[in-house]
């Protein structure tokens, strides 16, 4: 695996490969590396000649207030991890690099940048556009993969391909979960193990919401309450916000018809986790028989079948 820290490095590696007839995937991230990212790496695989990796530990989208300063670097052993993934390319460039003195550039999706996260971190979305769209120019890509974890991050970046024109295509992944639910995430690492057994209500949230559309409750409030009274359950979360939009434009729907992002974020001490699940469009039930799945008529899913709903989970965030 060759690694860059130099823009103009990068840059002159991708294109020489281009010239040679080659596709690159990139998978952008910001290291401290798990099973979700590296799943990513998977998928660019899947469809592109060389893969580009980038660790970056954005400093555009944090926060004053949040975790940059303590936010997990572990560079050797993300290289380990990338080095058997077979990756050809790693962009680890520094912050100067990235951002020279001076510059004042940024990329806005105006209006989508304010929704779900950007509601709770002004500027956020505008740093992770800004520092995507410096990537995909260095690198230009033919495929950029990002996972479903992140749903509004998805949606901004799509608008934003859309709407500069860029030529690239954006890959959705599906989220990979702990076996007992929990999305993995770099952020896992700041809980304690309390913190960490009361988050899994996210998940069980989402499941929840899961079986019930399945079972014919279409009504986003009610669900959105099915939610909120779950995690209620456990005395350390602290909700920041419970949401059910279009994935595309990240407005609230009034029903599921067409589908809808089901999406939580959720504070366990001083770790924010963000979850969500990808409703597919659902038809109009005629008799309670039909509205219930075989696996839940006539009664309730027992909880050993969570990891069959589990996979069911990760299916429908494609
Ligand atoms: P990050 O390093 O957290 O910025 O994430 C880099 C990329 O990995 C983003 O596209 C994330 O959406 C994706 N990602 C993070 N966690 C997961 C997960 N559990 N499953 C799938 N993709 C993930």
């Amino acid at each position: 695996m060759q690694i860059f820290r130099q823009v103009a490095a990068m840059r002159q590696a991708c294109r020489e490969l281009q010239q040679k007839g080659k596709t690159v995937g990139l998978v952008p991230t910001m290291g401290a590396l798990h099973e979700g990212h590296l799943s990513l790496v998977r998928a660019a695989r899947a469809r592109c000649d060389v893969v580009a990796v980038s660790i970056f530990v954005n400093p555009l989208q944090f926060g004053p207030k949040e975790d940059f300063a303590r936010y997990p670097r572990t560079f050797e052993q993300d290289c380990r991890m990338l080095v058997s993934e077979g990756v050809e390319l790693l962009f680890a460039p520094t912050a100067e690099q990235m951002y020279p003195a001076g510059a004042t550039t940024v990329v806005e999706v105006e209006g989508l940048s304010e929704k779900l996260d950007g509601k709770l971190r002004p500027g956020h979305f505008r740093g992770v556009t800004t520092v995507v769209a410096k990537l995909l120019e260095i690198v230009r890509p033919a495929f950029a993969c990002f996972g479903q974890k992140d749903a509004a991050q998805l949606a901004v970046l799509r608008k934003m391909v859309r709407d500069l024109n860029m030529d690239v295509e954006l890959v959705a992944c599906p989220t990979i979960r702990e076996a007992d639910g929990l999305a993995l995430s770099s952020r896992n690492v700041y809980l304690s193990a309390e913190e960490r057994r009361q988050a899994l209500c996210l998940s069980r949230a989402l499941l929840r919401v899961q079986r019930l559309a399945e079972a014919g409750e279409h009504n986003p409030d009610h669900l959105m309450d099915a939610i909120r009274q779950t995690i209620a359950t456990e005395a350390a979360a602290r909700i920041d916000y419970v949401e059910i939009v279009d994935p595309d434009t990240l407005d609230a729907v009034s029903d599921l018809k067409s589908g809808a992002l089901v999406a939580v974020a959720c504070t366990f001490g001083k770790t924010r986790l963000i979850d969500n699940l990808l409703l597919p469009p659902m038809k109009a039930c005629f008799t309670p028989a039909e509205a219930q799945p075989p696996a839940t008529r006539p009664g309730r899913v027992p909880d050993a079948v969570w990891h069959q709903d589990a996979r069911r989970l990760t299916r429908w965030t494609q």
